[in-house]
């Protein structure tokens, strides 16, 4: 079963990105560069504000 993306919006600045959450890499804001994600042990932490959920069918 696939993960899902999250619409996030940065805690920093009002620039909102697609994330996906089951990245084991740690995803930055494009606009100023805070951590939006932060993987632990294969859980993905999601800093930001979520907007949205999508599903990835
Ligand atoms: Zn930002």
């Amino acid at each position: 079963m696939a993960g899902k993306f999250h619409r996030v919006k940065c805690s920093n600045c009002e620039n909102e990105q697609i994330l996906f959450n089951r990245s084991s890499i740690v995803v930055h804001c494009s606009e100023c560069g805070e951590a939006l994600t932060k993987s632990t042990g294969g859980v993905t932490i999601i800093h930001g504000k979520i907007i949205e959920t999508l599903s990835n069918q």
